[in-house]
Order: structure tokens, then C-alpha cells, then sequence
């Protein structure tokens, strides 16, 4: 008898993300992030939309291993946040909501090449990839000029590039699209595009991730609310309204 079934030769690929009851409080603080539970195919760009304070960036932090979570709470690019926070960095990046927060040193060079020297890769490399990510963000050239010297676009750019410089897997974008204008938007949105990998979104301008991300969680008060197709989920006035959102104005 040919048990053929046994034999899996197509195995699932394991997702970029999983997430099984995560559960987060700062020190002395109220809970934040309360038993989430979800997964993130690699690849996937999934919006991530909640008020004010609904845990969105605590999300990102707990999940790039900034923020410390218990054990057996996540997976992240085959890591556990918990245990494995040195190796996090070179396969999950975040961009700030504030690029300024971002952006420390002398030049834009320096502030791309940060990231690769962490990583002990030889001066060639770190050369390389600040090249790289620099022209990957339409910045070549850009490698001496003062990071607080630069425009809002560009600022949110460099901060960009200097996670790209890593090379991550997944890319955690808190509030990408705010303080640009609508050029800097659009620019942005396809550079998203092009970079792909597997990225979250968070932000409030529900348009900008209605036009990037087929998928969206919805989070209120530490809790996911909801997960399905972004044009569902944003498409819901009741389920908007009662956390705090709006149906954006292409679902109206
Ligand atoms: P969002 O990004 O959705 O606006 P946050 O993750 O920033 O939400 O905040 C979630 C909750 O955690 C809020 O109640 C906020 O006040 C609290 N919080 C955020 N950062 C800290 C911190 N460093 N220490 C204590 N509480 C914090």
C-alpha cells in the first residue's frame, strides 16, 4: 500500500510571527497588553489600528525585545523575544513614530552604519549596506549631511534606512506616514511595496494602511478587537466607532 500521507513534502512554512497569549504590563503599571494571540505569514504587511494607548507601540516593543515578556509568549522570526533578545535586532526592525528619537548621530552615514557595526560586520560590509540602504530609500549621497538638518520625509527615510542597513525580516513600522505630506506619503507607500518581507503598520491615517496592508488587527485596551481583511475590518462602523476609529473615507 503506497501511504504516500505520511510523507509530507510541503511542509508549512513556519509563520513570521506568532504571538500565543502574549500578556504585558509595565513595572508597577495596569496590564497593557492583554492574552494576545495571533500569527503573521512571512511576507504578509498587516495594518495594526487602535486609539491612543491601546498598546500598539508597547505591541512592537515586546515583540523586537525592547520591552521584556515572559517566556513562550511569542515566536518572532524563529526567535522568543524573551530569550533570544541579542539576535532580535538583526532580523526585526523597528521605525519610530518619532524619527528624532531615531536619528542620534553626526551625519546620516553614522546613523545607518549604527546598526551593521552592533552586528561586529567588517568596515567593508558596513559600507556596503549603508550604501545600500541609503539607495534604497533614494538618499545616496546623503551619507554626510546632519540627520536634525533634514526634511520630515527624509528624516523618516534615514530612520528607515538605518533599519534596513540590518537587513531584517520583519519590519515594525509605528505611525509611518505621520508628518509627511501627501508626496511623501505616496513615496513612502511604494517604497513599502518594494521592500516587502513581512511588515506591521501601525497607524491612525487607516487610508495609508487600507492601500498597504490586505490585513488589519484592531486593538483597544491591550486587547485584539479584531483580525481580518483590512476592507472588512475598516469597513465596520459599529466596530470603528466603539474603538475609538472611523471608516476611512475610500470605505465610506
Ligand atoms: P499606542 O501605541 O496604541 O498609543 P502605547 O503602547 O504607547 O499605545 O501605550 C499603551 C499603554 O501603556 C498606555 O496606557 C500608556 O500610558 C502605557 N505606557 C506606554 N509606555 C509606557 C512606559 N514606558 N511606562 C509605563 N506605561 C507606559
Amino acid at each position: 500500500m503506497n501511504d504516500a500521507s505520511a510523507i509530507s513534502v510541503t511542509a508549512t512554512p513556519a509563520p513570521a510571527i506568532s504571538v500565543t497569549g502574549l500578556t504585558f504590563a509595565y513595572p508597577a503599571g495596569p496590564t497593557v497588553l492583554d492574552q494576545l494571540r495571533f500569527e503573521i505569514a512571512a511576507g504578509e504587511a498587516v495594518g495594526l489600528v487602535g486609539p491612543n494607548g491601546a498598546g500598539k507601540t508597547t505591541l512592537f516593543l515586546c515583540l523586537a525585545g525592547v520591552a521584556p515578556i515572559a517566556a513562550g509568549q511569542a515566536r518572532v522570526a524563529g526567535l522568543d523575544p524573551a530569550a533570544d533578545r541579542k539576535q532580535l535586532p538583526a532580523k526585526v526592525g523597528i521605525v519610530f513614530q518619532n524619527s528624532d528619537d531615531q536619528l542620534f548621530s553626526a551625519s546620516v552615514g553614522d546613523d545607518v552604519a549604527f546598526g551593521p557595526l552592533n552586528l561586529r560586520l567588517p568596515a567593508a560590509e558596513v559600507r556596503a549596506r549603508v550604501a545600500e540602504a541609503l539607495a534604497r530609500v533614494g538618499l545616496t549621497g546623503f551619507e554626510s549631511r546632519v540627520p536634525h538638518h533634514l526634511s520630515g520625509g527624509e528624516k523618516r527615510r534615514a530612520a528607515l534606512a538605518g533599519v534596513l542597513a540590518m537587513r531584517p525580516e520583519i519590519l515594525l513600522l509605528d505611525e509611518p506616514s505621520m508628518f509627511l505630506d501627501p508626496r511623501g506619503r505616496r513615496e513612502l507607500l511604494a517604497l513599502l511595496g518594494e521592500i516587502g518581507g513581512t511588515q506591521i503598520i501601525a497607524a491612525h491615517d487607516l487610508g495609508f494602511i487600507l492601500e498597504r496592508c490586505r490585513r488589519v488587527l484592531a486593538l483597544d485596551r491591550g486587547r485584539l478587537v479584531a483580525d481580518g481583511p483590512a476592507r472588512e475590518v475598516l469597513a465596520d462602523a459599529a466596530l470603528m466607532e466603539a474603538h475609538g476609529l472611523e471608516v476611512p473615507y475610500p470605505l465610506r
